[in-house]
């Protein structure tokens, strides 16, 4: 705490890994000889920097940009980049920390790390955001490298974004290098299924926690939160399994439509006219929309948060496993509190916690660097054929570990414990880095 203060999130994410760890460093009297847990609470390398940028009216605005490149010892630094205003050096720490454990149970060879800036995307016009991406990747393309630090996408960095930085560091450079940045255009290295694959992939899991119990989506009610492309794409792939998604949001407040959310009107929405959802009942009017309205007030069978971090707290997990919520997989990166996840756990319903059910993403980020070293271009049914695997086995390795040190279940310690043993056994190996 003394060591990093006032980064609140980030030493919760620090926190809820530790408190699993206690028996694998027993087992493994090497991690702590090696003080592996010291070390990997210390990001390898951080990078703040002035990002400079006019508006369309000529004004100069200053933003912080934050790389924070925290653990190499898998493959190079991956993880994306955040623009929102709320994000400071303790948020990008948080996500990083999470990413170190998320790549690794990926089983793919990558690193963990993030960044972002607490610049605005809203309101702002399309030259806006091109100005301010140039001036951003005008410093960070100095740190990035296909085989250093390949950031992708996150909150406000979307395909757009991508390119545009994408632009930038190709002009700096005078390198063609695809693998720098995931996420792009598939029309210039991008891979088919990486916008889908976080969504799909969070649902995949859930689909694998409810097998366990010998259920499935299959007409169940479901509540996703967000409107982002997490939650867009969670909603696409719960409604092919059979699934009902009656609610999504924002950060205004939430839509509620019992016949089940129209989800092309949600993209026209969101995707091609960037407008919010309180559009929404204007197209149709049995929907009705709720100004800062809770979501987690709604009854349902599977909650999937997909919108940001402690979004879910003791109250509204209470409330959801009273309303006979029986699982709960988060798309976005800790977005219950302690409290709820205590709710969560002491209730015994499926709880897969965001480093392992929302790993579907980096690791579609890891399939598009794949295909770009050897200048390919995987089918859609090829490449979501990869996800789903990858999902199962992360649900499988988190379930089995979980099982091994005397937890049956309890998918958060699976997932720390898991994700962890790689990252320090690789560390041990690399010697004192
Ligand atoms: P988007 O920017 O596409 O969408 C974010 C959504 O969450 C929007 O609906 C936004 O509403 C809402 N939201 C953002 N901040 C807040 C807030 N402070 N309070 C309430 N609602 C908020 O982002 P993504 O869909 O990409 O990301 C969503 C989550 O998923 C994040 O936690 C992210 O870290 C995580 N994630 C994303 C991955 C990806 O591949 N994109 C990969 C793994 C995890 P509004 O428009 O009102 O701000």
């Amino acid at each position: 705490l003394k060591r990093n203060p006032g980064e609140g999130e980030f030493h919760q994410a620090v926190r809820e890994v530790l408190e699993s760890l206690g028996p694998v460093l027993v087992k493994h009297p090497e991690f702590c000889e090696r003080k592996i847990i010291q070390r990997i609470c210390e990001p390898e390398r951080q990078i703040i920097f002035r990002v400079p940028w006019q508006d369309d009216n000529g004004a100069v605005h200053i933003n912080r940009g934050f790389r924070v490149e925290f653990n190499s010892s898998l493959g190079p630094f991956k993880g994306g980049l955040r623009f929102h205003p709320s994000v400071y050096l303790g948020i990008i720490k948080f996500l990083g920390f999470e990413q170190i454990f998320k790549n690794s149970l990926t089983g793919l060879p990558i690193g963990g790390g993030k960044g972002g800036s607490d610049f605005d995307p809203k309101g702002k016009s399309d030259n806006e955001i091109m100005r301010f991406c140039q001036s951003f990747m005008t410093e960070l393309y100095r740190h990035l490298g296909e085989h250093t630090d390949v950031p992708a996408g996150d909150i406000g960095v979307g395909g757009r974004e991508i390119g545009y930085m994408f632009g930038q560091y190709k002009r700096i450079t005078n390198r063609y290098e695809p693998g720098v940045l995931t996420g792009k255009g598939l029309d210039w290295g991008g891979s088919l299924v990486r916008t889908e694959a976080t969504g799909y992939g969070a649902t995949f899991f859930v689909d694998e926690m409810l097998k366990v119990r010998k259920d499935s989506f299959d007409g169940k009610t479901c509540v996703v939160s967000g409107s982002g492309n997490v939650a867009i794409y969670t909603i696409e792939k719960i409604n092919q399994l059979g699934g009902k998604v009656v609610a999504c949001s924002d950060s205004n407040g939430y839509i509620y439509d019992e016949q089940g959310i129209d989800l092309q009107l949600v993209k026209q929405l969101k995707e091609v006219e960037r407008r919010r959802i309180s559009a929404y009942p204007d197209a149709h009017k049995h929907a009705k929309y709720v100004a800062g309205g809770n979501i987690w007030d709604i009854p349902c069978q599977v909650a999937m948060p997909s919108a940001t971090q402690n979004e879910i707290n003791g109250n509204d997990a209470a409330r959801l496993v009273k309303n006979g919520c029986i699982a709960v997989g988060e798309g976005a990166n800790m977005p219950t509190t302690p409290e709820g996840v205590k709710v969560f756990l002491d209730a015994k319903i499926s709880y897969g916690p965001g480093k392992a059910a929302n790993a579907g993403g980096v690791a579609t980020s890891a399939l598009e660097m794949q295909q770009n070293a050897c200048r390919d271009a995987w089918t859609f049914e090829y490449t979501e054929k990869r996800l789903a695997e990858i999902m199962k086995n992360i649900h499988n390795l988190c379930y089995e570990t979980a099982e091994e040190y005397g937890t049956p279940g309890n998918y958060v310690n699976g997932a720390n414990i898991a994700g962890f043993i790689k990252v320090a056994k690789a560390m041990v190996a690399h010697g004192l880095i």
